[in-house]
């Protein structure tokens, strides 16, 4: 092998070793993105701003990827008195809140936390996703002082967001079960098909 044809085999091997080591950092640092969820807590008799806070820093652990969250008071606004409980209104009300974190400039995930909704006199609590996969999606999420309703409906949304459809398959200790507030537990973990649609749309 003549001097420069090993040079240039070892110029060879050098430019691989570095292509390896790019696509790693690459892939690892895809690996560990982390999703920013900003949660606006909207004033309430039910629940302090600080127990809120307390509760849905929760979901920080409980998510298939790495999520980090930032409560902020939600402004003045009127999305909050679409309050009827059909689903006219709540997709009525998460289209408003979607417009307002447009206007605020949020970036990433946005979940507001409304109170209760109202429909001849009886309460309802739960969420409404602005859609399945959507980068940048807005939640709503109807709660009480609860704090395990309160991390379970908004695990199940923000699930939602990042790609997860119903899990109509699974047994009941899916988070991603359409009737999940029936069996709000702190246990419920994200099923393996789940993870798979939040994977393959985060990634
Ligand atoms: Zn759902």
């Amino acid at each position: 092998m003549k001097f420069s044809k090993v040079i240039n085999f070892y110029l060879l091997i050098l430019l691989a070793c570095c292509l390896m080591l790019f696509s790693g950092i690459a892939y690892a640092t895809k690996a560990y993105a982390v999703e920013r969820i900003t949660v606006f807590y909207e004033h309430n008799d039910r629940i302090s701003r600080k127990d809120f806070t307390v509760a849905i820093r929760q979901i920080e652990n409980r998510m298939p990827i790495q999520v980090k969250v930032r409560v902020l008071n939600a402004p003045k606004n009127n999305c909050v008195r679409i309050n009827s409980a059909s689903s006219e209104s709540r997709w009525k009300q998460v289209s408003c809140y979607h417009r307002l974190r447009i206007k605020l400039g949020i970036n990433g995930y946005a979940i507001f936390a409304t109170p209760p909704l109202e429909e001849d006199g009886q309460k309802y609590w739960g969420g409404v996703a602005s859609g399945i996969g959507v980068h940048n999606g807005t939640a709503t999420i109807n709660i009480s002082s609860n704090f395990v309703s309160i991390i379970t409906v908004a695990r199940h949304e923000l699930g939602h967001l990042l790609g997860a459809m119903h899990d109509w398959a699974s047994r009941i200790d899916s988070i991603m079960h359409p009737d999940v507030l029936q069996f709000a537990s702190l246990d419920l973990k994200f099923s393996r098909w789940s993870i798979k649609e939040i994977w393959d749309f985060v990634y």
